[in-house]
């Protein structure tokens, strides 16, 4: 093992990064600038618990529900295995079939979003999501964590979907990481970390998402 084999698979953030479309811009500040006088740089930071790489939390549907720092931290660091989808709408239980998902299991599903969405400066749609069926498939396989390559896990044109969908996993003992980018990512297994920041009863939680070949 020469150069790191680590992949980042996670945003960049910056000032006026976008988010969802009903999140807020990203607004980075300087509140230390050396060019003023300061003797150090120092950067304040807005943003959503949900813009840029992330995990949600139960709370984000369950007000009483585990908060991010709440979460046990195996669930974020161990083997992951990336699915490419074909299908070019939406990822549904026929195309997991094949993949033998099995209890415990992380998925980060590498599908059409990953080629083009991040290219963008706004919120685009529609993207490849998680069906209804596809999350219930999941849930009844037991796995840990999904991941997939956009905003959210459920579509944008029916909420109310995208809602049951969330809660089916959060329910269901399933973490969820958002805005992965897997650009360039080969399906197969992964070693991955990607551990959320510890906001004290975060609703979500930023995380550096990288992975590298078993
Ligand atoms: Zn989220």
């Amino acid at each position: 093992m020469s150069k790191s084999e680590w992949i980042d698979i996670s945003l960049p953030i910056y000032h006026g990064m976008i988010g969802g479309p009903r999140d807020p811009l990203v607004e980075m500040k300087l509140i230390r600038d050396p060019a003023k006088g300061d003797p150090v740089t120092m950067s304040q930071v807005t943003m959503s618990c949900h813009t840029g790489t992330h995990i949600d939390a139960p709370r984000h549907f369950f007000p009483d529900g585990a908060g991010i720092d709440e979460l046990p931290l195996d669930t974020f660091i161990g083997p992951a295995q990336v699915i490419e989808i074909k299908d070019t709408v939406s990822i549904k239980p026929a195309e997991l079939e094949k993949y033998n998902i099995k209890a415990g299991d992380r998925i980060l599903f590498k599908t059409n979003n990953s080629s083009w969405v991040y290219d963008k400066e706004t919120f685009q749609t529609p993207y490849v999501y998680i069906t209804k069926e596809a999350a219930t498939y999941l849930v009844g396989k037991k796995i840990r964590l999904v991941g997939i390559d956009y905003i959210t896990v459920g579509g944008f044109e029916d909420r109310e979907d995208n809602r049951i969908v969330h809660k089916n996993f959060l329910n269901g003992g399933v973490a969820i990481m958002e805005e992965l980018n897997l650009k360039g990512v080969k399906p197969g297994r992964y070693e991955l970390i990607a551990v959320p920041l510890r906001f004290r009863k975060g609703d979500a939680g930023h995380a550096r998402a990288i992975i590298r070949p078993l």
